[in-house]
């Protein structure tokens, strides 16, 4: 039996990007990474680098085929600073990306999104946004 993989459909795209799963499937655990807190996941597509706002019930259980091709890809989350002058809002940013990929490249490519990343008030952040962290989703 293929698996059924928790996915999310790129808005402007359309392409299925895979979420990270539990390595060990418990009851009480989601089957799927979330970003603590949040209501929103704000994720970059690797095709394109289009930018998503997802809410938790745009994820659906799928069909991966893309991501056998795609074994060394990784899930990168990000935390920037808004960089419009007194803003001071964190922005939690998040791409499936090639392994390749360094913390550094994964924060460009998040930054170089179309249309961007924005923070609460509406801000789109510039390469001048400071990142504050960048790790490896591991779930
Ligand atoms: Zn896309
Ligand atoms: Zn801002």
């Amino acid at each position: 039996m293929p698996q059924q993989l928790p996915v999310v459909r790129c808005q402007r795209g359309g392409e299925y990007i895979a979420l990270p799963r539990p390595s060990a499937t418990t009851e009480e655990r989601p089957q799927h990474y979330w970003p603590a807190g949040r209501q929103t996941l704000v994720l970059v597509c690797q095709d394109h680098g289009h930018t998503s706002v997802f809410k938790e019930k745009d994820v659906l259980l799928g069909l991966e085929p893309a991501e056998q091709d795609l074994p060394a890809s990784r899930f990168w989350k990000v935390e920037f600073l808004c960089d419009r002058e007194g803003c001071g809002q964190k922005v939690l940013a998040h791409a499936r990306i090639d392994a390749g990929y360094t913390a550094d490249d994964t924060a460009r490519y998040l930054l170089a999104s179309r249309p961007g990343l924005q923070c609460a008030e509406n801000h789109v952040l510039t390469f001048k946004a400071q990142v504050l962290s960048a790790e490896v989703v591991s779930y």
